[in-house]
């Protein structure tokens, strides 16, 4: 198969991997995923629900207290590495299988999302052999020592914008630290994540370790959220359902840790470099289709250079090409799934009603007859826009940005931190001094200066206020997926003589 084509026309099949074997679900249930694109059915999935959660999760706690707890961090980071090398070694395969159940451009499947997957599994590889406890220096003939050990069964729930780089974002730290789980897909994406099933075999994880359950957001999500089972859950997606996940986490006490929506402000000071500050406006919002949950979707613009960036972000923006998304030229495929569609066209007509204007876009392009029925949407940009309307309060995910001009930076900063959120900021300005005030300023866990949209496996990722809690990547993923032991051991010899001898 090559880059540039797409998967065979008939659809695939897979079913759900628990405990090291594919099988069906109890139910005999499946559903279908269609590729965006085109709307043809991609493949027929096996649909878990809460009988396999629960065969799932008792096969993870198996695993837990059995064969993977014997294995050692050396092994457990080996089989890691050897997943890296599998997914790149099957990188051209993995990004056409992406691109077709998701819509993305293969330009971005194949040299950004598969190869981040295969750095997030190499990162956390190296980290297997490194996480370690603390000796404390207590008074006294005591010595008192930190185990840092696995949480154990996590369930970790994710979302269809990045389908195996979210994958592999949840299972390498688990996985470095010791833990088992239970992974659900998104049920518009679930694709490459159980083709990762059969490399995950291949780089020999013991059965059990890494179960795979495809299926619905309120049956199958609901009861792996829910399940008295886990020690801990993960969950990527939209911060409505976080707050469900939260909720269902909070019955039995389970550790949560939540990566959710954003809106994030993208500040063009006046003495920005406007070319570099437009690209990052385009790499801000249009990335991915939009599809990002750190989208710059709201640009606050210095009044002085409204017109200058708006002339040449609505040039640019109009230039994208969108349309194939397997073919190597295409900048913009289309959105996921109808639904999402019918959100963004929705949010078309809100920012009319609401006083602002459509500058550039609004509509779905025109394209050849193989894809009038894909999700596709042009790349567009609402000018007149105030921070109070519902377009640059609420998540739109989708190619759709909305611009907010400013004059005094004290209000900037009171209207930048205006919503619920706080994922993400980006500052555009040749000022050093306040490219960093703002960057205090901002209430938002990744700040961008003179760029956007920057990841690497080794640099935390993480969302204020609703955005979420706890950091994914780098070394403070590995505190998502371990608890502290501490361990007091007496030095004397002697009793304790508090209530005497
Ligand atoms: P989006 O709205 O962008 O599709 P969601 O937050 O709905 O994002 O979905 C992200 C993930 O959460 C998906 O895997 C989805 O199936 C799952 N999900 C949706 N609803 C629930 C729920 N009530 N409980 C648990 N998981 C859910």
């Amino acid at each position: 198969m090559s880059s540039a084509q797409a998967p065979s026309e008939t659809p695939r099949h897979y079913q759900l991997f628990i405990d090291g074997k594919f099988v069906d679900a109890e139910s005999g249930k499946t559903f279908t995923t269609p590729n965006p694109a085109t709307g043809e059915t991609l493949a027929e999935v096996a649909e878990a629900d809460k009988a396999d959660i629960d065969k799932a999760v008792q096969a993870a706690r198996r695993a837990f207290e059995g064969k993977w707890s014997t294995i050692s961090a050396r092994d457990r980071g080996r089989m890691l590495y050897k997943l890296s090398q599998l997914v790149e070694s099957k990188t051209k395969e993995l990004a056409a299988l992406e691109t077709a159940d998701n819509g993305k451009p293969i330009r971005e499947s194949q040299y950004i999302d598969i190869p981040s997957v295969v750095e997030n599994f190499e990162y956390f590889a190296g980290w297997a052999t490194k996480i370690e406890g603390e000796t404390i220096p207590v008074p006294g003939q005591m010595f008192n020592y930190t185990l840092r050990e696995p949480v154990g069964v996590c369930g970790q729930i994710i979302p269809w914008n990045f389908p195996l780089l979210m994958a592999a974002w949840k299972l390498a730290p688990a996985l470095a630290a010791g833990n088992t789980v239970v992974l659900k897909p998104a049920e518009q994406t679930p694709v490459t994540i159980l083709e990762l099933a059969k490399l995950i075999q291949e780089a020999g994880f013991p059965e059990g370790v890494v179960n795979i359950v495809p299926g619905f957001g309120e049956t199958a999500g609901a009861a792996l959220a829910a399940h008295k089972g886990i020690d801990k859950v993960a969950f990527t997606g939209s911060t409505e359902v976080g707050k469900m996940i939260a909720h269902a986490a909070a019955d039995n006490l389970t550790k949560v840790s939540l990566e959710l929506g954003g809106k994030a402000p993208n500040i063009v000071f006046a003495d920005a470099d406007i070319e570099q500050a437009v690209s990052g406006a385009m790499m801000g919002i249009f990335f991915n289709q939009g599809q990002v949950c750190c989208a710059g979707s709201r640009i606050f613009l210095d009044e002085r250079v409204k017109d200058e960036f708006l002339d040449r972000f609505k040039a640019r923006a109009e230039k994208i090409v969108v349309g194939d998304p397997t073919n190597a030229a295409t900048q913009m495929g289309p959105q996921v799934s109808e639904e999402q569609l019918a959100r963004i066209k929705g949010y078309c007509d809100i920012a009319t009603e609401e006083g602002a204007t459509v500058f550039a876009g609004g509509c779905s392009p025109q394209l050849e007859e193989k894809f009038q029925k894909g999700f596709f949407f042009q790349p567009t940009i609402f000018s007149e826009v105030k921070n109070s309307m519902r377009v640059a309060q609420e998540e739109i995910f989708g190619p759709v940005t909305s611009v907010i001009t400013f004059k005094d930076e004290d209000d900037l900063v009171r209207q930048a931190n205006d919503t619920i959120y706080g994922l993400s900021a980006g500052i555009w300005t040749r000022d050093i001094t306040r490219a960093h005030r703002f960057a205090k300023q901002v209430h938002a866990g990744v700040i961008w200066i003179n760029t956007f949209n920057m990841f690497n496996a080794a640099s935390p990722f993480g969302g204020y206020k609703q955005s979420g809690y706890g950091r994914e990547m780098g070394r403070h993923a590995l505190d998502l997926y371990t608890q502290v032991k501490s361990v007091w051991v007496d030095l004397s010899g002697k009793p304790i003589g508090w209530f005497g001898n």
